[in-house]
């Protein structure tokens, strides 16, 4: 049975290449009907913390990656990697070393001056020590593997060196912990960032005197930003989270993630969830670095909102934004979702394409003003509005569109004459959604009071 994993370290959120990562582990187990695992690793004490395992968990499940098994935290198995130290100690495979830092530096400094390797060069391993660090005896030869995804690697082991397994202070390294897990979990494949490729020799040597099967490995391409340098905060938000708080709806989110170094032979572009178990493929891993076009990401969120229940985003945007929910309280939400869904890329933008909504006072720039407002006879058509408004007894959509057209006519005035001017004291704004809907949705209150406000304009523009 396929068994894949997604390791991360909590030292930080889960962020973009993270959570691909754990995406193509979790669509590689779906597609195939294998088991995804969540293991935490956080051996290293000084830079883990239990708040960013939490974001890394919540992350995840925004996205929806459930797993199988876990979380297995590693500070947890100490006692695990302790009895595999102590077996490959009693088998001859791993020895103390007691060499200090200068001279450690000084070996180095040594062997490049000849030119050669500059890996430890074992001085400590028939020396019997019974404390220090513990190396891993490293055979002669070469460590070769194929990657999933790219070439073959082969690496030449005197260049790796006998590398530490256990430090001084007792605490196991990434690479051992990493190797005996993935071993002891039975993993049969391991996907993860092409960062990681110094580390899968290593992690084969440690198979290898363990006597445990290797897994097969695939080192994702990198991520970049548009201008092709590695994705950093310069090109935008690099935490998953602050996609959700940014108005991302997780369906596009993964969608994207998914394109991040995976195509379709189509290059088809819109994937649901399950479209995507279905057709994910290692094979089509490719092995260029992926760009993350937050253009496109934008684009094909604007696509998913345009798609979602009106009622799922209202409550979105009543969870995720909450000091701004809070504010809004009686604005019906859901209802402006509905006008604005088929244009909004990020569900933020309905505050500013929707502001008037969402504001007491409205601001109405000058142009606008002295464009539409100031023409003759404008502020008594404005009155008659207001008065008739006014004494409307329903204020629904259909009403308010009656008593307008209904008005024109007795002024023998086209209903645009009305409406255009309605439009900018009432959002001001030249375009908006159908007037009628936005005035039924600010409610009879703050329409008639929004004409008020339009005459105090006139009044100063006059
Ligand atoms: N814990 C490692 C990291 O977060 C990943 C280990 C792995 O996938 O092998 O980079």
């Amino acid at each position: 049975m396929v068994t894949v994993r997604f390791a991360p370290s909590p030292t930080g959120y889960l962020h973009v290449g993270g959570a691909r990562t754990a995406l193509f582990n979790w669509l590689y187990a779906r597609n195939t009907g294998g088991k995804f695992i969540l293991r935490i690793e956080d051996t290293d004490v000084k830079r883990s913390t239990q708040a960013a395992a939490q974001a890394i968990l919540d992350g995840m499940k925004w996205l929806g990656l459930d797993w199988d098994e876990g979380p297995y935290f590693q500070q947890a198995r100490l006692h695990i990697y302790q009895e595999y130290a102590q077996k490959l100690v009693d088998e001859d495979k791993a020895y103390y070393c007691t060499c200090s830092v200068d001279e450690l530096d000084e070996q180095k400094k040594q062997a490049m001056n000849i030119g050669r390797a500059a890996g430890y060069d074992g001085r400590c391993r028939n020396k019997g020590e019974k404390q220090g660090v513990l190396r891993l005896k490293i055979p002669e030869g070469n460590t070769i593997f194929h990657d999933l995804f790219r070439d073959r690697f082969e690496f030449d082991n005197s260049l790796i060196g006998d590398f530490i397994l256990v430090r001084s202070d007792g605490t196991p390294t990434y690479n051992f912990t990493c190797a005996v897990d993935d071993g002891l979990m039975d993993i049969t494949h391991v996907i993860r960032g092409d960062d990681h490729i110094p580390n899968t020799p290593k992690q084969l040597l440690i198979f290898s005197a363990l006597g445990f099967n290797p897994p097969r490995f695939g080192h994702l391409p990198l991520i970049l930003g548009t201008d092709k340098s590695p994705l950093s905060k310069r090109h935008g938000a690099v935490s998953v989270m602050a996609y959700q708080e940014q108005g991302f709806l997780p369906e596009a989110m993964v969608n994207y993630l998914a394109l991040l170094g995976w195509s379709t032979t189509d290059s088809q572009q819109l994937f649901s969830k399950e479209e995507l178990i279905k057709k994910f493929s290692l094979k089509r891993i490719v092995k260029n670095p992926a760009v993350f076009d937050m253009e496109k990401l934008q684009w094909m969120n604007g696509v998913y909102i345009k798609q979602a229940n009106p009622k799922e985003l209202a409550s979105i945007v009543q969870n995720c934004l909450p000091q701004r929910a809070q504010r809004e309280e009686k604005i019906p939400v859901e209802e402006i979702i509905k006008l604005y869904q088929g244009r909004i890329r990020v569900l933020p933008e309905i505050y500013e394409f929707g502001d008037f909504f969402f504001s007491s006072k409205i601001h109405i720039p000058e142009e606008i003003c002295h464009e539409i407002l100031s023409k003759d006879g404008v502020k008594e058509i404005l009155t008659e509005t207001k008065r008739v408004l006014e004494t409307l007894k329903m204020f629904d959509h259909s009403t308010i569109e009656e008593a307008i057209r209904t008005m024109a006519e007795r002024l023998g005035i086209k209903a645009g004459d009305i409406i255009h001017p309605l439009r900018v004291v009432l959002t001001g704004k030249k375009v908006s959604p159908g007037i009628f809907e936005v005035a039924a949705l600010l409610g009879q209150e703050r329409v008639v009071q929004r004409i008020s406000d339009g005459f105090v304009l006139l009044q100063t523009e006059s």
